[in-house]
């Protein structure tokens, strides 16, 4: 978070009593009454965006047991300028705060966004409530699975129960070590299969180098690997050993077609009977094409792969 970002936190901190998160870019508190979360961005951790706010609150119409009617908060959104946009879903409201390119601006849209929707709930008979319209209970304001919501503490309890199941499932499912490093093993000898054909066809390294990277680390994953720094290692010395061994190969059958030697004899000695420079611009090549491919996948595998779940009760 940036100066401007503090700034505008602090403003709600002084109108409203609100706390800073330590974890998060919100602050929260209860606002006349209702909990509430206010955040750069959209309503969870991983919307942050510095050219938005939403306040995100649970509220529930007092004497019913209905979820929200977003029908019923076009007049807030009419009435304050502050307020592009508001989501009502079950008893969950969150309250958009219009952007500025001022930075003074946005601090008074916040302000007035906030004081607009708290009072337009008094006037209109809303009680602070969980998200499941949970009322005369405590609620507090949780992060779950990354998502700012505001539960009760047998909700809480509940959600952040299943969701560490889940996680723990999701981890013991997906990280099998030893079936992925056969995986890996099978997907490189795909690899450099590929890489001694195209050399035999005469296609340039980049296809084989590429085909050596995705097979490698398909085989991995699909075979209950899961893409972590440690899976990171194994698969790239499995690339590298298989890719120097298909490399070597290629290079043995055009020294014993040269020679007229057997196969295993020019295989055992093609780094004397190959220039040192041609060598390593050959492999050199190839290792680049494999990182080439490599790189991106793994990068964007690592991002797919879920963070261990952001859950807990504010302070
Ligand atoms: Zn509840």
């Amino acid at each position: 978070m940036n100066k401007r970002e503090l700034a505008r936190q602090q403003t709600l901190i002084d109108a409203f009593g609100l706390t800073p998160d330590d974890s998060t870019p919100t602050v929260h508190g209860v606002v006349e009454g209702y909990s509430v979360i206010a955040t750069s961005g959209g309503d969870s951790m991983g919307t942050y965006d510095e050219n938005y706010w939403s306040l995100i609150f649970s509220v529930k119409k007092r004497g019913t047991n209905e979820a929200l009617d977003k029908e019923d908060f076009k007049p807030l959104r009419k009435e304050s300028k502050a307020i592009p946009a508001i989501v009502a879903q079950g008893n969950r409201l969150v309250v958009s705060v219009n952007g500025a390119i001022k930075k003074d601006a946005q601090q008074d849209n916040l302000v007035a966004a906030m004081t607009d929707t708290v009072r337009y709930l008094q006037a209109n008979g809303y009680e602070n409530s969980c998200e499941n319209g949970h009322t005369g209970t405590s609620v507090s304001n949780t992060v779950i699975a990354g998502v700012y919501r505001n539960y009760c503490d047998d909700c809480y309890a509940q959600v952040a129960g299943d969701i560490h199941e889940a996680h723990q499932s999701e981890v013991a499912r997906k990280d099998n070590v030893f079936t992925a490093v056969i995986g890996a093993i099978i997907g490189s000898l795909i690899g450099g299969a590929a890489i001694i054909l195209f050399y035999k066809l005469g296609f340039v390294a980049a296809i084989s180098g590429f085909i050596m990277a995705i097979a490698t680390i398909k085989g991995y994953t699909l075979m209950g690997g899961k893409i972590d720094i440690k899976a990171i290692v194994i698969i790239a010395v499995v690339m590298i050993l298989m890719t120097y061994l298909a490399n070597r190969i290629t290079w043995a059958w055009d020294i014993a077609d040269y020679f007229k030697v057997p196969f295993m004899e020019a295989f055992k000695y093609v780094h004397d009977a190959v220039e040192p420079s041609a060598y390593a611009k050959d492999i050199g090549l190839l290792y680049l094409f494999v990182g080439l491919g490599a790189v991106p996948t793994l990068i964007s595998a690592l991002k797919a792969t879920p963070a261990v779940e952001v859950t807990y009760k504010m302070d």
